[in-house]
């Protein structure tokens, strides 16, 4: 009987980058694959999509040499850029390209001594306020990045949406008016949208798009789900009852006694908890499937456990497989109960889990 298993259908990604390029049909696409991929494996993950897509994009230098190391050679985009000036020569070895969103990155390319130049991307704070230069500092990073040698000409740009996934938020188009205006006749290539512009945002495809977890099949907004994007979800998330109980009427279950049957009913335990990176705050009524019907979680979630309502007329056995989601049971629906993301969720499973690739 197998504990958490986290089942990833590989070939999905595919199909999830190609209604990406449907949505964005004139732009490239930097594949998001930091983290270790969403959750689903970096090099897995990467060597499906290293024929599809243009490009991956990657959180940390790490992730960058783990690809290189494992052979893949298409572009690979730092999105944060460099951290430290000692990792500059890496970059160029590696072919790297950065973003540079700060002044000390600036000042850090300007004093390197590089055996070639690194190709760079400006980010532009274009309204989220969280990395990128300012629109009055702008054509100060252009003039410096321009005159630097570490630096490949042209220098592209791109910038990153705050609200995106908030579909009637004007704010949107005031960072796509303002990153337009700033990098307006610049030359080089520009990128502005992750999932959530290449579905909603047309007016930010530009010349590449940025998209992460809906190659996971994943939606980006809660409001809808990957299914209703057209998305197939990428991650089964399962394990097995490994007891099944007669539970009487006003007792309660789990830690703290947080739930109490008003029936007498029979309870599964299931071999995964939030050791497997299984949230603990899931409510009571977070659904889970067993044998193909939806049953509530309830009792509060420990760490290798948590503990279903069958039901008083429940057959289920112990061995039999639960999902926690996957294709039949959306991750964005478990999120929403959790009050929080699909994101977190499918990033958040630990090392425990078994990743079985199909
Ligand atoms: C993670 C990330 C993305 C991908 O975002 P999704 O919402 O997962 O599509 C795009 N751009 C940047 C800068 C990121 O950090």
């Amino acid at each position: 009987m197998k504990a958490a298993t986290a089942y990833i259908q590989l070939e999905n990604l595919v199909h999830n980058l190609n209604v990406v390029r449907t949505k964005a049909p004139n732009s490239r696409a930097w594949a998001a694959i930091k983290a270790n991929g969403y959750g689903h494996g970096l090099l897995p993950v990467a060597k499906t999509l290293a024929a599809h897509a243009d490009g991956f994009g990657v959180a940390r230098l790490e992730e960058a040499l783990a690809l290189r190391a494992n052979g893949i050679d298409t572009p690979i985009l730092l999105l944060e850029g460099f951290y430290s000036a000692e990792d500059l020569p890496l970059l160029a070895e590696h072919q790297l390209h950065t973003a540079v969103h700060c002044i000390e990155q600036l000042d850090a390319l300007e004093r390197a001594t590089l055996t070639t130049p690194l190709t760079v991307w400006l980010k532009v704070d274009s309204g989220m306020h969280r990395l990128g230069v300012r629109s009055e500092d702008v054509s100060h990073f252009i003039e410096r990045l321009n005159a630097c040698p570490n630096v490949a000409k042209p220098l592209h740009f791109m910038s990153h949406f705050g609200c995106a996934d908030e579909l009637e938020n004007p704010v949107t188009n005031t960072q796509i008016a303002m990153f337009t205006a700033v990098t307006e006749g610049q030359g080089g290539e520009c990128s502005l949208a992750a999932s959530s512009g290449c579905f909603f945002w047309p007016d930010s495809h530009l010349d590449w798009v940025r998209p992460g977890i809906s190659l996971y099949g994943v939606s980006s907004v809660s409001s809808l789900t990957g299914k209703e994007l057209g998305l197939k979800p990428v991650m089964t998330m399962t394990s097995s009852l490994i007891a099944v109980r007669t539970a009487k009427k006003g007792e309660p279950v789990g830690y703290g006694a947080r739930w109490v049957t008003d029936r007498d009913t029979n309870i599964g335990v299931v071999a995964i908890g939030y050791g497997d990176g299984y949230p603990r705050v899931a409510p009571d009524g977070t659904p889970v499937m067993v044998n193909g019907r939806s049953v509530p979680l309830v009792g509060r979630v420990s760490m290798d456990m948590l503990t279903i309502d069958l039901g008083p007329d429940a057959k289920d056995c112990v061995g039999d497989e639960v999902i926690l989601w996957g294709e039949i049971l959306p991750v964005e629906e478990i999120a929403n109960h959790v009050g929080t993301i699909g994101y977190e969720l499918v990033t958040n499973i630990t090392s425990r889990v078994d990743l079985v690739y199909t």
